[in-house]
């Protein structure tokens, strides 16, 4: 069993810009370490290593052309406990995306977590109530999305990615 997750995971540079949020701003909880850092596209949970193996084995990437996330703000989420850094809006490339993500696991019989989708960077678990801030608006290109597998290490989660798809490019207008 492996525990599965399909995210957009930003290169090195992009992940130390986005981790650079915190530490000047106090942080009291759990920091994300900036390896990380990633926007989860659909949440699997255990998986069985057929399945597993049958995930990184399909060979159509989700037909959707490369696209921009820009994340501009800092927000304390209660229920979780987390605070996230958010885009002001999410292109129509990247709803695309999730949703044939979860079309795709439909296909495969798979279960996943079904509530909306609301995509976002958690940088901080067990945070403090923090009011919602602007930050410097860090923008950040995906031409690929990764299937991850999640372990439990006594140091925290670690993640490794199993398969990786690049987004093929639009037609050029
Ligand atoms: P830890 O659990 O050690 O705090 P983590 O939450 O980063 O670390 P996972 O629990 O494996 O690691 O979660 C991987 C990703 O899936 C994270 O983005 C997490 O928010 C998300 N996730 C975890 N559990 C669920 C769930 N039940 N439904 C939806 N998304 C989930
Ligand atoms: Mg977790």
């Amino acid at each position: 069993m492996a525990r599965l997750f399909f995210a957009l995971y930003p290169d090195a540079a992009a992940r130390a810009s986005l981790a650079a949020v915190l530490p000047t701003d106090g942080a009291r909880g759990r920091v994300i370490p900036a390896d990380n850092l990633h926007v989860t596209l659909a949440f699997l949970g255990d998986v069985d290593a057929t399945a597993a193996d049958a995930l990184r084995a399909l060979q159509d990437a989700v037909p959707v052309p490369p696209f921009e996330l820009c994340f501009e703000r800092l927000v304390f989420w209660e229920r979780a406990r987390a605070r996230v850094l958010v885009p002001e809006a999410v292109p129509p490339e990247a709803e695309c995306l999730q949703a044939g993500i979860r079309r795709l696991l439909t296909g495969q019989g798979l279960s996943f977590d079904r509530r909306p989708w609301n995509p976002h960077v958690t940088l901080e678990r067990r945070a403090a109530p923090a009011p919602t801030r602007p930050v410097t608006p860090i923008r950040i290109r995906f031409d690929d999305y990764v299937l991850m597998a999640s372990e439990t290490r006594p140091e925290g989660a670690v993640y490794r990615p199993l398969a990786r798809w690049r987004l093929p490019p639009g037609d050029a207008v």
